[in-house]
């Protein structure tokens, strides 16, 4: 099957991390293609929410000379988005550059690999949008990678990537009638007043410098009618750090402020980075530069990827991606088609070498 159909099709797919019988049929339909090329396929589930994820390998080995990484958890998108279509040099649709296009090089990669006899695998996991618990799954059971190439961002090496601190804060008042404020204490100001101190901690960017721990308040919740004084009310904060972050730090200074009754921590995912001197990441670069005819440069990345979850293992992460894309996460999600098939004959290329 061509790349484009290949992309169509998993598009196609409504794969967030919580439609269980989507991911399955995916999965389905992503082995349906490998199995009679000769691949090993292992596929586990993860307890709980009973979620599906699948290891795939040219050999009968857990530990390939190079594993690649897509996610093919994508997030919520309406209807319509799942309907893929071209308009010019463009692929459109929910997953088109985040991440359906790396679990289609991902494909086609392996595919190649098996007919060159090379020693690759991949990981197609199903929750990289809320954390990666899948990706820990095969990880934990020994499935991992001599070289692990991470597929999840631009056409780039990051060589660090933040950290995420998700948290719910809270904030308690004393009811009583809208008619007179005076008799109570109003939780609803108090977040306001709590939201003002906690944004303090936070040093501000600037167009030349992102590089720093960022708070986004993302949800408020407070109150129930408008005639009562509101009791309580609770904010959401997405809070992004840099190596300099100390989260433990960070979540003493926000349960001391004044106004904040309640701090809960919701996740917590540590900043990742790589030392981009070594030999084997200065290797591939040089080799998809080759292939590519243009710059792989060094990037930071204010977002994560499934990254983090391979830290306790030491192993050597490549976190790169096709590019050519945009408005992931956003209404039209697109991908340029040339690009995509650049970056894929690039990384073949890299396992003819390397695989
Ligand atoms: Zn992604």
């Amino acid at each position: 099957m061509d790349s484009i159909t290949l992309l169509k099709k998993l598009i196609t797919f409504r794969t967030t991390a919580d439609r269980i019988g989507e991911l399955e049929a995916a999965l389905n339909f992503i082995e349906k293609i490998l199995k009679p090329q000769g691949l090993w396929i292992q596929r586990l589930t993860l307890k709980g929410p009973n979620r599906p994820v699948m290891y795939a390998c040219t050999k009968k080995i857990k530990r390939p000379e190079i594993l690649i990484v897509p996610h093919l958890d994508v997030v919520e998108g309406e209807a319509d988005q799942f309907k893929p279509f071209i308009k010019g040099q463009k692929l459109f649709g929910r997953g088109a550059c985040d991440c359906k296009n790396h679990v289609t090089v991902a494909i086609q990669a392996l595919i190649h690999a098996a007919k060159k006899g090379k020693s690759v695998g991949a990981f197609f996991t199903t929750d990289e949008e809320i954390g990666g618990p899948t990706t820990s799954l095969l990880l934990s059971r020994g499935f991992n990678g001599k070289k692990v190439i991470m597929l999840d961002t631009d056409l780039a090496i990051v060589f660090r990537q933040k950290g995420i601190l998700n948290l719910k804060v809270v904030c308690r008042g004393k009811s009583g009638h809208g008619s007179m404020p005076w008799l109570g204490i109003n939780a609803n100001e108090k977040l306001l007043r709590a939201y003002e101190q906690i944004k303090k901690l936070f040093p501000a960017t600037t167009v030349r410098d992102r590089w720093k721990a960022t708070v986004n308040l993302g949800l408020i919740r407070g109150g129930d009618v408008i005639n009562k004084i509101a009791d309580y009310a609770e904010m959401l904060l997405n809070i992004r750090l840099t190596e300099k972050g100390d989260h433990r730090k960070l979540i003493k200074a926000i349960r001391a402020v004044k106004e904040v009754d309640q701090v809960e921590i919701l996740s917590y995912t540590p900043f990742y980075s790589i030392d981009p001197g070594k030999k084997e990441i200065q290797e591939f670069k040089k080799i998809m530069e080759q292939s590519l005819g243009t710059e792989l440069r060094l990037d930071s990345m204010h977002g994560a990827t499934d990254a983090h979850n391979f830290a306790p293992y030491k192993s050597l992460v490549i976190i790169t991606g096709t590019g050519f894309g945009g408005n992931f996460h956003g209404r039209d999600e697109w991908i340029e088609i040339p690009g995509l098939l650049r970056f894929e004959k690039a990384l073949c290329h890299y396992i003819d070498l390397k695989g």
